[in-house]
């Protein structure tokens, strides 16, 4: 079996940014440049499968310029048996990359398509399903494990609040998870020898494709705003006064706006998702981002009647499209994708909306895919019509784009946007039965209990590092806090790496986004991919023994000191 595995060229996210002046871009100059860690992490998951006797070959394929070779030469010394290079000097979109995968795929006759579920510096997290979609692949998103099983390849995948395991037939495409593969450490002469080999370059013309056209235009590149230099509190006592004189003990619910009345004219389809029999609470944040472009939100429900009677109440909907399929109850990307798109086709609808969940972020591209449309992930701010901003570099920067399609398909940050409230019912329609795809089949979920707010929407947030040095300490620290204030407990991802909580609980650019009323940073230091997840919460707190660490920049409240000394203290004050 033959394994394409791609591999982009990224800046070194460890290196800060430099913007350019006229705020066109991020300045390349002198920026140490690497393999995108989630392709490497695929390319090592196949190399994996290669000396496990399940793949005979791995060719590695990076678009762009001659600089690419780089890239691929590191993929040969992994272990990549064959490097392609396709020439181009454009900077492409997803959908672009895509159908240059495409082309290669048919030309190469892969049995699997590995690549990382998203580049560490567009974090769009696109072309993996929208490659899927082109081929007509069953897909394997944001995976963590690989097996083979009877045939078919059994991918365990990361979900909110868990994993999933389906078994695709193959081929298949595979977008891999930093979990899925550690990649291995190079020796020199590993790397030398990679220097002597061949690297064979394409171009579009080779493959049958032309110049692409930009759908989007970027129209500017800016650091987001600064917060205010943080307060420095002396001790526990002084903090919860402050904290206090935030709110942080009112009881007060997040605020819901009732969108009855609309400026923006058009038509939106919005994918509601669901869990436990209700509707996910990032579906009235998704409506209400809806709302900012269009007069007219239709909902497309696939689930339980009970769902799309929810969905009919949430203010700001005109309509509710309802397909209630039994074999539709697991959101298999492949049933769900087409059901989205023909919707869109027959509601000629301008945008299609859903939340930058990972169900969204699975799902949407591949229906973008379907409907040859470019899409805008993470939206965070609707500015006009055509005009929206999207975090990229895991937040350091924000993008402005231009995005003039008939169709504008996008994903939208959720805390980003205000939830709606209630409204009496609107019209449900049942649609037409379709017939499932049936080349992924769904296994499992395991979704550990929460007796917990969830993170998405907990109004205080806990969250603790390395620094609590180990699980029981993590346990024995983090948890009464977390009682005692009704908060979720979250985590960096260097603490679910060693273990400390399970990976549900990991916040950041490749887990939860989160931005609560409060947000408590202990033990942590406040890695630009710890940020990409929290930075937008109302008020941050840092409990820190080095007041140095990055996160000292990114708080509001900065209390220095050992946590071993402060949390109890802090939980005793609490309790009086
Ligand atoms: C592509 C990519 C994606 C990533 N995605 C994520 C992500 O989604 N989320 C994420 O969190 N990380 C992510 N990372 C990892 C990230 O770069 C950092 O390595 C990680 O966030 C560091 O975790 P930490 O802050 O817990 O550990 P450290 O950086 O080791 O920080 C520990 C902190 O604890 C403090 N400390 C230690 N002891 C004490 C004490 N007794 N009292 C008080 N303070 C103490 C230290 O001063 C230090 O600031 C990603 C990395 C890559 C390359």
């Amino acid at each position: 079996m033959k394994a394409l595995v791609a591999v982009k060229r990224v800046p070194d996210g460890n290196v800060p940014l430099r913007f350019k002046q006229d705020g066109s871009g991020i300045d390349p100059a002198g920026m140490p440049m690497r393999i995108n860690p989630f392709d490497e992490s695929a390319l090592e998951a196949a190399v994996r499968l290669k000396e496990s006797g399940h793949l005979t070959e791995i060719i590695a394929v990076s678009i762009g310029p001659d600089t690419c070779n780089e890239t691929l030469r590191h993929a040969l010394a992994l272990g990549a048996d064959r490097a392609i290079r396709i020439e181009s000097e454009q900077v492409l979109e997803p959908l672009a990359v895509a159908k240059l995968l495409q082309a290669l795929a048919e030309r190469e006759h892969p049995d699997l398509v590995l690549l990382g579920k998203q580049s560490s510096d567009t974090d769009q997290a696109q072309t993996g399903p929208m490659l899927a979609a082109l081929l007509g692949w069953p897909q394997g998103a944001f995976a963590s494990a690989l097996a083979f099983e009877d045939q078919k390849l059994v991918v365990t995948r990361e979900i909110e609040g868990g994993q999933e395991a389906l078994a695709l037939a193959l081929p298949a495409v595979v977008t891999a998870d930093l979990r899925l593969a550690n990649p291995r450490y190079l020796k020199l002469p590993q790397l030398l020898q990679a220097k002597k080999k061949p690297v064979e370059a394409l171009t579009c013309v080779d493959l049958g494709l032309e110049h692409f056209a930009s759908r989007q235009e970027l129209l500017q590149v800016s650091a987001p705003p600064p917060r205010q230099p943080a307060r420095k509190v002396s001790d526990a006592t002084e903090l919860l006064t402050c904290l206090r004189e935030e709110g942080l003990l009112n009881d007060t619910p997040k605020t819901e706006l009732k969108l009855e009345t609309t400026t923006a004219q058009g038509r939106a389809l919005v994918l509601a998702e669901h869990e436990g029999g209700r509707l996910h609470p990032s579906v009235r944040h998704a409506v209400g981002a809806a709302r900012c472009l269009a007069n007219e939100v239709v909902l497309l429900v696939v689930g339980e009647a009970v769902l799309a009677i929810e969905a009919a109440t949430l203010a700001g909907v005109s309509r509710v499209l309802h397909v209630d399929v039994a074999h539709f109850a697991q959101t298999l990307a492949e049933d769900h994708a087409p059901l989205l798109a023909q919707a869109a086709r027959d509601l000629q609808v301008d945008t299609v909306l859903a939340a930058a969940t990972p169900f969204g972020k699975a799902l949407l591209p591949r229906a973008a895919a379907l409907l040859d449309s470019a899409m805008l992930s993470d939206v965070v701010q609707i500015l006009a019509p055509d005009r929206f901003v999207r975090p990229i570099h895991a937040g350091e920067a924000l993008a402005t784009i231009r995005d003039t399609q008939p169709l504008r398909i996008m994903s939208v940050r959720p805390a980003a946007f205000a939830p709606v409230a209630d409204q009496a019912a609107v019209s449900i329609e049942s649609l037409a039965t379709p017939a499932p795809a049936g080349k992924a089949c769904w296994l499992s979920t395991s979704q550990p209990e929460r007796n917990r707010p969830a993170l998405a929407d907990a109004r205080i947030v806990i969250a603790g590092g390395r620094g609590l040095g180990s699980a029981a300490q993590f346990r024995a620290l983090i948890e009464p806090l977390a009682d005692r204030l009704n908060a979720a407990i979250g985590a960096t991802r260097a603490a679910v790496d060693a273990g400390f909580i399970g990976n549900d609980h990991q916040i950041g650019q490749t887990g939860a986004i989160v931005a609560p009323e409060f947000y408590f940073a202990i033990g942590l230091s406040g890695a630009a991919q710890h940020l990409a997840g929290m930075r937008d919460s109302r008020v941050i707190v840092a409990i820190n023994s080095d007041p140095a660490a990055p996160i000292c920049r990114h708080a509001d409240y900065v209390l220095e000191g050992d946590l071993q000394r402060i949390l109890p203290e802090l939980l005793a004050l609490l309790e009086k």
